[in-house]
């Protein structure tokens, strides 16, 4: 684990669950030992999802029928992520945790990789739905949210990324790994507890193919990297910038897709999580913290909804593309979410009401 002036080293513990899936826990500095036995009587999971190219887009798709049983949003006293208390037995064995993860027992994609890794039938390739699906608790406190952690916390979850962004990568057939958060009923989260999903997936994804084919367009007619230009422009306009640190900038981007948008770059350029160095690591919770506190205090009271997505390079692809976090959400006013009808649904041409300047300068005012 990557040494930290901000936390104590972080303890990693390995686990197996009952149905021979494995729990890690991420505890900072000197815990209780790890190692509650899980007793439930789980049988294993069979998962058959497959990958499938769409011939006419080439964007790729699971199709993951299994996943129809999965639990939804069960009432509190029955949450699978709380720790295991009182003769309640959940996902999580320990009487207590800090950060845990755990792989899906629902998962798109599991399993390494068949061999040949895709078939092709004429137009159709197709492939097993190989790679891995975890589940990232943020807290064991379930009325939480990220944006209530302390600092300290958020390192460590930070840690937790970049150890499963790790060794996620180096697992045969994985070509990206994708960690994320959807908070709020609003965006379809059958959970409340906080946590956070990371997908390992077999392809790379279609929002990062097109950014990898932009790069190399960018790089070939000017013979610079896209995203440092990118960044170097935002801040030099400044205009759309929400909030800067020393090694970070968070801003709305020039064309933003959705109301309330923020991309927050590091300013020195890494493929991924696993690159970002001691400085960078410490400064970051700060400023994840203020932007998700920011989003809530946008639209009065309450929890605004929200999606936070890491975008990191691919295998092979680790030259040009960038490290980054985008963060949205779907909320447009207090009362009014934003849907995705027809123009974005069925052409993905999306339509925002709010323009990226208006949407900035607003999450400048509602700084703490
Ligand atoms: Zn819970």
């Amino acid at each position: 684990m990557p040494g930290t002036s901000l936390t104590q080293p972080t303890v990693r513990t390995v686990n197996t669950l009952a149905d021979g899936r494995q729990l890690i826990y991420y505890d900072s500095g000197a815990a209780a030992p790890r190692c509650a036995v899980d007793e439930r009587p789980l049988d294993p999971q069979t998962p058959g999802s497959e990958v499938r190219l769409d011939p006419a887009t080439g964007d790729w798709v699971t199709i993951a029928a299994h996943r129809q049983a999965r639990t939804y949003q069960p009432p509190a006293e029955e949450c699978p992520l709380c720790p295991s208390r009182d003769g309640r037995l959940s996902e999580i064995p320990a009487e207590d945790y800090q950060v845990a993860v755990f792989e899906n027992r629902f998962p798109s994609l599991a399993g390494p990789p068949a061999e040949p890794l895709r078939a092709a039938e004429g137009l159709w390739t197709s492939g097993p739905g190989a790679g891995r699906c975890e589940v990232v608790c943020f807290t064991a406190d379930h009325e939480a949210s990220f944006a209530d952690l302390t600092p300290e916390r958020a390192r460590l979850v930070l840690d937790a990324w970049t150890d499963r962004t790790a060794e996620l990568t180096a697992q045969p057939g994985v070509r990206q790994v994708y960690c994320f958060e959807n908070r709020g009923a609003e965006i379809g989260v059958t959970l409340a507890h906080p946590h956070g999903q990371i997908y390992a997936l077999p392809f790379t994804t279609p929002r990062t193919a097109r950014m990898a084919a932009r790069a190399a367009e960018h790089r070939a007619t000017t013979g610079r990297n896209l995203f440092d230009d990118l960044l170097a422009a935002e801040r030099a306009h400044g205009d759309r910038v929400v909030l800067a640190g020393t090694h970070w900038t968070a801003f709305v981007p020039f064309a933003a897709r959705w109301p309330y948008e923020v991309h927050l770059y590091p300013h020195r350029r890494v493929p991924d999580l696993t690159a970002l160095d001691a400085e960078q690591r410490d400064e970051f919770p700060s400023l994840y913290l203020e932007l998700l506190r920011r989003f809530d205090r946008l639209f009065g009271a309450g929890r605004t909804p929200y999606i936070s997505a890491w975008h990191q390079a691919p295998a092979g692809q680790r030259d040009e593309l960038a490290l980054h976090l985008e963060l949205f959400t779907i909320r447009r006013t207090a009362d009014k979410l934003k849907y995705l009808a027809g123009v974005e649904s069925g052409m993905d041409a999306f339509v925002n009401d709010v323009t990226p300047e208006d949407a900035a300068r607003r999450l400048r005012e509602v700084a703490a």
